[in-house]
């Protein structure tokens, strides 16, 4: 079986067309969607991710904001650039780029971001609203996965899919959302025992490890949709998934590549978040 590619650049376009022709529909009532990121620091991939999420907005017709401060920045002066940020109607959603520097508290910051703000998802309420299938917002990783499966029409119900990873942003969120459309779903870790007995049963797999070749060929199951989170460099240096490509795409129906995958959908889940958040706010 040679597995066919869910293309998240291409599956992006579709959905940052439909969300600037829901902002025309907004700029027509006089709302502009408009969203402030917050960085602090120099970190250098920070930076990049930064200036694509500010790019996006602007493709798409929304409105961005972005505030950068050097990391002498103290936690007080950022909590006080949140609330200021609450209280600004022109924007809808707000993003803090995620790591801040050692002294402040990153947790801290996210919990000044108000609910009705958070377009990244990782507010408690955000994380509650997920877990009780209330509205909400999801984390925009895990959430563009959804999306991919949306794309090739594939029902959960009944499926048993695995997820590598456990974290607050791509492995927790992404188990719930699979849960809620009423897959099986069981997650592993760095402590799970036997990582490939589990992969083999798996009818979905989501690797978010952050390491290279953690899901090989030898660890799917024949016809598996196999989606691949992480971010990593090879050997050469150039973007690469925790996922062995070549390898898996013998035996998978459906894989997702790094890079043009996951990563993509990131962002427009983020334009879909803040246009949401836009249109909740003007309803
Ligand atoms: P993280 O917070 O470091 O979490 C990694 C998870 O992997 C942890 O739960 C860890 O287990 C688990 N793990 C580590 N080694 C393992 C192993 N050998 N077997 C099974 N599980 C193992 O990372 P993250 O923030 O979730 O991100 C994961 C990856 O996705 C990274 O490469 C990141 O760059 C990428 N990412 C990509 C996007 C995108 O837009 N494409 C967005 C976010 C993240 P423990 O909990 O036991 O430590």
């Amino acid at each position: 079986m040679t597995a066919q590619r869910i293309d998240g650049n291409a599956l992006s376009q579709q959905l940052r067309a439909d969300v600037a022709a829901r902002t025309l529909a907004l700029k027509a009532k006089g709302i502009t969607p408009g969203l402030a990121v917050v960085l602090v620091g120099d970190n250098s991939a920070s930076q990049v991710y930064v200036r694509n999420k500010v790019k996006a907005c602007q493709d798409s017709g929304l409105h961005s904001v972005l505030e950068k401060y050097p990391d002498t920045l103290s936690e007080a002066e950022l909590l006080a650039r949140v609330h200021a940020l609450n209280n600004d109607a022109t924007i809808h959603g707000i993003l803090v780029q995620l790591p801040l520097p050692a002294h402040i508290d990153a947790q801290k910051v996210i919990e000044a971001i108000s609910p009705a703000k958070d377009v990244d998802g990782f507010h408690i309420a955000s994380a509650g609203a997920l877990m009780t299938g209330m509205p909400g917002f999801w984390p925009c990783t895990p959430y563009g996965c959804m999306k991919m499966l949306e794309s090739i029409g594939y029902d959960l119900k009944g499926k048993h899919a695995v997820v590598i990873g456990r974290s607050n942003i791509v492995g927790k969120p992404m188990a719930m959302m699979l849960l809620q459309k009423n897959a099986t779903v069981t997650i592993c870790h760095s402590a799970t025992q036997d990582l490939k007995a589990m992969t083999l049963q798996a009818d979905v797999i989501v690797a978010a490890v952050g390491k290279r070749n953690v899901l090989t060929a030898d660890m799917v199951k024949p016809g598996a949709v196999v989606l691949d989170v992480g971010m990593n460099r090879n050997d050469e240096g150039k973007l690469c998934g925790d996922v062995d490509f070549a390898g898996v795409a013998q035996v998978a129906s459906y894989i997702t590549p790094v890079p043009g995958g996951v990563g993509p959908m990131t962002i427009t889940m983020l334009l879909v978040n803040t246009l949401e958040a836009a249109e909740r706010m003007a309803a």
